[in-house]
């Protein structure tokens, strides 16, 4: 059963249902409903739905669930007209990450887990991906080229599990933080011989905030004198207990080199995977990932998807963030032409009319036309306000969403200079909460703000925390083009207070500085006893009449002021801009003198 319908062209074969003569009237219908509870809402008989399906072209039994589109095109065939419910009513187009996980689809079948490696660098982690490739479908069939395309899939006593190839936490967060949750299951890999790294406590971390089960794979066990004690009991240190330490985490031992171990860890993730029981329906239009993305000289923009729902189909229009095309064919992991790809599935389509961003949410549109009009929309609302699914959050959006009662966690990263401030710190933010807020600490390290914090917080709608420690240069350039707050502090107590407002709603608005641009003072002019002009020459920026202004001698700054008069020629003035000449009089200063350089400036609240 597929929800394609408005791709096929209808069978005209079956009788239609008698009911022609139904007066047009709205009926909420909401995201999915099955074809007995669209009967009953309808006042039909479940076989009479099933042969409108059927003039669709599609096959359907009573208990199969329909989309939106679906349900809504049968409705409308039998005379009415549907709304979708409000609850339910976001289009099958939306973007939330969860939006296929509907627990009462009653279609929902058992999908393969999707994984992700994880590790420190040099720990193994491209090794484990290679050997795995290889342990299986290169073996069985010979000859059979295996490509990169940035995921993979390998088949186990006939269970498949999917593998996304880009290891690492950094491309894991990245996906997270354009709103797609692609694996299902992160394996760190910690090397035997070099043991827990600042990586591997990273990337642990980084599996963690996102919720994702773990499974340990202790690599490189093929080497001498590996002390296997010592990698469990810095596992433990991070809180990740192994069974022989009391814990459930599950530990592999395993070689990369020699492929002992491997099969054992397979096995263990298709446990995992049956425990979690991932499913997806497989009955829907196809929604899911971009894995990866280029342009191909030849065969023009070509992208790995990952098929997180229903079922992706060569001919399907498929839309991803503001590129969109009709595929035109699809390939698998072993370069062969497939037809159609089903849930956890990767496949590399070509069609699109351009090269889509890695990591974002792709969706299946019902034709060119809707999917150009859903691009569009989405352009004018990047414009106006980014539309994010998890996004950037400052200490003072925190607080608004708290007050409008749609947040009770602040996700916190916690940098400080030393191991010996992060645990007070970290305990008291905890004590902060009051059973209704709390404070959640995704990671707490030592060291400088990274890239990596930055994109964790992004990821997860949280704050970096900075005690006696500053941002890298590429941290604070991520953070300020991705709305992530760094908030750096050098008084532990400053830290905890600033919180602790944030969580009882009381906290300040901050502003920052924007400078509008500077003027340099070429003459002044005096009028009488208590009026001086400024004839100035705007250098960069713009001079504004709403401004305040800084007045700096030789690098010096000698007073602050309003501006009271901005002028060109004779006339009153907002602005002037760069290149330009002003006449400027502040409020109460008369001392110019040629040279000063007057910095124009205002207040921003800065959330
Ligand atoms: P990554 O940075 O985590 O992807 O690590 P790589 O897979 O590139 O491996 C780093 C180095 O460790 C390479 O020289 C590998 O050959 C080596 N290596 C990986 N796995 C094993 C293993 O199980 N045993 C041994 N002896 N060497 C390994």
């Amino acid at each position: 059963m597929t929800s394609r319908t408005t791709n096929r062209t209808p069978s005209n074969q079956l009788p239609s249902a008698t009911v022609a003569a139904v007066p047009q009237q709205a009926l909420e219908l909401p995201r999915t409903i099955v074809v007995r509870d669209l009967a009953e809402k309808l006042d039909l008989s479940p076989i009479d739905i099933v042969k409108e399906l059927l003039k669709l072209g599609l096959v359907a039994n009573i208990n199969q669930a329909l989309d939106f589109e679906t349900a809504s095109q049968v409705a409308k065939n039998v005379g009415f007209e549907t709304v979708a419910h409000a609850a339910g009513g976001r289009s099958s187009e939306s973007t939330s990450s969860k939006r296929f996980l509907a627990e009462d689809d009653p279609d929902q079948r058992t999908r393969p887990p999707v994984v992700t490696i994880m590790g420190h660098v040099d720990h193994g982690k491209t090794s484990l991906l290679d050997v795995i490739r290889k342990t299986n479908v290169t073996e069985r069939e010979a000859g059979g080229i295996t490509q990169h395309i940035g995921a993979y899939q390998v088949e186990i006593d006939n269970q498949k599990i999917t593998f996304l190839d880009t290891p690492g936490h950094e491309a894991f967060t990245a996906m997270r933080a354009r709103g797609a949750r692609a694996t299902d299951i992160a394996i760190i890999v910690v090397a035997a011989d070099d043991g827990v790294m600042p990586q591997t406590i990273e990337a642990i971390d980084h599996a963690r905030a996102a919720d994702v089960p773990l499974i340990v794979a202790i690599n490189k066990i093929d080497r001498p004198d590996v002390d296997l004690e010592r990698v469990k009991r810095q596992l433990a240190e991070q809180n990740v207990l192994v069974e022989e330490w009391g814990g459930d985490t599950i530990c592999i031992e395993v070689s990369a080199k020699t492929g002992q171990g491997v099969p054992d860890l397979l096995e263990h993730i298709l446990l995992v995977a049956e425990i979690e029981e991932f499913k997806a329906n497989p009955n829907r239009r196809a929604e899911g990932v971009v894995v990866e993305a280029q342009l191909d000289q030849q065969r023009g923009p070509v992208a790995t998807v990952l098929v997180q729902t229903g079922t992706l189909r060569v001919g399907d229009v498929l839309v991803a963030e503001d590129t969109y095309g009709r595929i035109k064919a699809m390939y698998d992991d072993h370069a062969r032409h497939i037809k159609r790809a089903e849930p956890s599935m990767p496949a590399k389509v070509l069609g699109l009319n351009s090269v889509p961003p890695a990591g974002v949410v792709f969706t299946v549109a019902h034709d060119e036309r809707s999917a150009r009009a859903l691009v569009e929309e989405r352009r004018r609302a990047s414009q106006g306000q980014e539309e994010r699914h998890t996004g950037p959050v400052t200490l003072e959006r925190f607080q608004e969403s708290l007050l409008a009662g749609q947040i009770k966690e602040l996700n916190v990263v916690l940098k400080a200079d030393v191991q010996g401030s992060i645990e007070p710190i970290r305990a008291s933010l905890l004590k902060l909460g009051d059973g209704t807020v709390r404070v959640r600490v995704l990671r707490a390290a030592t060291g400088n703000v990274t890239e990596s914090d930055v994109l964790l917080a992004l990821a997860s709608s949280g704050v970096v925390l900075g005690f006696n420690t500053r941002p890298e240069p590429g941290a604070r350039k991520l953070a300020d083009s991705e709305g992530v707050e760094i908030r750096t502090y050098d008084v532990i107590y400053h830290l905890l207070e600033d919180i602790e407002k944030a969580l009882k709603g009381m906290l300040e608005p901050t502003y920052t500085d924007v400078i509008d641009g500077h003027a340099e003072v070429r003459q002044v002019f005096k009028f009488g006893r208590n009026s001086t002009i400024a004839g100035c020459n705007v250098t960069d920026g713009k001079a504004t009449r709403a401004a305040a202004v800084r007045v700096m001698r030789k690098g010096t700054l000698v007073h602050q002021d309003k501006v009271e008069s901005l002028k060109r020629f004779k006339d009153d003035v907002r602005e002037v801009t760069v290149g330009f000449d002003c006449g400027v009089g502040l409020e109460s200063f008369t001392g110019f003198q040629e040279g000063d350089i007057l910095e124009f400036h205002h207040q921003e609240r800065s959330s």
